[in-house]
């Protein structure tokens, strides 16, 4: 099975986070009791009328410029005809012909461009509920807006696709558009692919749906993808269908032969005329974008940070702004440090990450890294008053005594530190027989006598030097 290529496509479903549906007026909210969000436009009633939602077009725009597209400048919607319970008007208003942005693309880390080739908007379906042997459809779902975002086939290996997944994840919560939690739905991925050998053309494709996690799709890409080499060494073909993953079975299964696009019949939506997507409106939204994540990545990087460091920092939108403007404030690697460090460590949860609640403000917290920075505290002053800061807010000077910034002069340090070792013989003598531990002994004595405030990397350095003359 060794020799054949891997290709695959994404179809990226996103939910948008706007207040209502995408054409009427009832509420996107997740989780409210069944068939509550619905109005006879979202469930299709005979002589309902549906009417664009503005801010759809506006979130679509976005996520295109985002993404490197091109903004169409008429755009259309057109019927997807296809009968399911979860769907009661037989059809869903999606975009076929002119979809709202054209042509874009992702760049990975090696480099590589993944091409999209249009992002499209469209209305979700509800939802169907299996309990006690029956089914119930929950409508609350059905037109709420979404974005499918179609790549070309230029996703070379698992690797790639997971990375191109979490690329699009990051940039539509940052641009603010969506929350993409794949686990509650609101980003869903389908992956075409096939496999061929080199200098042949491609193979047939199957499609998988229904992946509900970035692990279940690496899973189910491997195994899809040795399926079909096998199938081919054997002298069999690849058939053209649907596959779902099994995540008991870890194993992809047929669900039925795969649609074409003439087999939906798309025409375009009658009621709802072309929208020209105006100059001065896609200006707007161009300039309201923020600061990319690569763009925030290359900007970390150059701080000095770590890869990890800045891949954490970059994660969650809310944080990466206060670091970037804390950064540009003060010392970047302190402020990064304190992040990282004491102000994650009371956030264990991704929700607590993302919605980042500080009870004092960026100048504040700059204040205090600057103080450290100019050695007019010493980190474990530092980390006190932090730790008061995220208690109860407030700023550094609320709790520093004037003591606690009493500069302590290096002379007198110096001169403590000899005092130490005169006093500590036995600890010298340990050190100096390789017991590293042995220094803290006299490191905790010239912090005693200093009350804390001495610089303790300082105040080690300066030990091991007079020890090792
Ligand atoms: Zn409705």
């Amino acid at each position: 099975m060794s020799g054949y290529l891997f290709v695959a496509g994404l179809e990226t479903h996103v939910e948008l986070q706007t207040k209502s549906k995408i054409f009427c007026a009832c509420s996107t909210g997740f989780g409210a009791e069944p068939n509550t969000h619905c109005c006879p436009v979202c469930t299709g009633e005979p002589g309902s009328l549906p009417v664009i939602n503005r801010e759809v077009l506006a979130y679509a725009v976005r996520a295109g410029l985002a993404t490197n597209c091109a903004i169409s400048e008429i755009t259309k919607m057109d019927r997807k005809n296809y009968v399911y319970p979860d769907l009661p008007k037989a059809y869903q208003i999606s975009q076929f012909e002119a979809p709202v942005a054209v042509g874009g693309y992702i760049t990975l880390d090696s480099g590589k461009k993944i091409r999209i080739n249009h992002i499209h908007m469209e209305e979700d379906a509800g939802k169907l509920v299996h309990e006690n042997g029956y089914t119930y459809v929950d409508y609350n779902r059905g037109g709420v807006p979404l974005i499918e975002i179609v790549s070309e086939p230029d996703i070379a290996s698992v690797e790639e696709a997971r990375e191109y997944v979490e690329k699009l994840q990051l940039i539509m919560r940052h641009i603010g558009v969506s929350d993409c939690k794949m686990q509650e739905g609101s980003m869903r991925c389908d992956v075409n692919i096939s496999v061929h050998r080199e200098g042949e053309p491609l193979g047939t494709r199957a499609e998988i749906k229904n992946m509900n996690s970035l692990s279940f799709m690496e899973k189910a890409l491997s195994y899809e993808y040795r399926r079909q080499c096998e199938l081919l060494d054997n002298g069999e073909r690849v058939v053209q269908e649907t596959r779902r993953y099994n995540e008991n079975t870890q194993t992809t299964e047929s669900m039925r032969n795969k649609e074409d696009a003439q087999d939906y019949r798309y025409f375009p939506e009658p009621d709802i005329l072309a929208i020209r997507v105006g100059k001065e409106f896609v200006k707007k939204i161009a300039e309201s974008l923020p600061k990319l994540p690569d763009e925030l990545r290359k900007e970390f990087a150059g701080y000095g940070l770590s890869e990890t460091e800045v891949k954490r920092l970059v994660e969650y939108k809310r944080i990466a702004d206060f670091y970037s403007e804390a950064a540009a404030l003060s010392e970047p690697k302190i402020a990064a440090n304190l992040i990282l460090g004491e102000i994650f460590r009371g956030m264990q949860t991704e929700e607590e990450k993302e919605r980042f609640e500080l009870k004092f403000d960026v100048k504040a917290f700059a204040k205090l890294v600057n103080l450290r920075a100019e050695n007019k505290i010493n980190a474990g002053i530092q980390k006190k008053v932090l730790q008061k800061m995220l208690e109860s807010g407030g700023a550094p000077e609320d709790y520093l005594s004037a003591d606690d910034l009493a500069e302590v002069d290096t002379g007198a340090i110096d001169k403590l530190c000899a005092e130490a070792i005169k006093s500590n013989e036995r600890a010298v003598r340990d050190y100096l027989g390789g017991k590293e531990q042995a220094l803290k002994a006299l490191l905790g004595f010239v912090m005693k006598a200093t009350r804390g405030k001495a610089d303790s990397a300082a105040v080690e350095a300066k030990l091991k030097e007079l020890i090792c003359k």
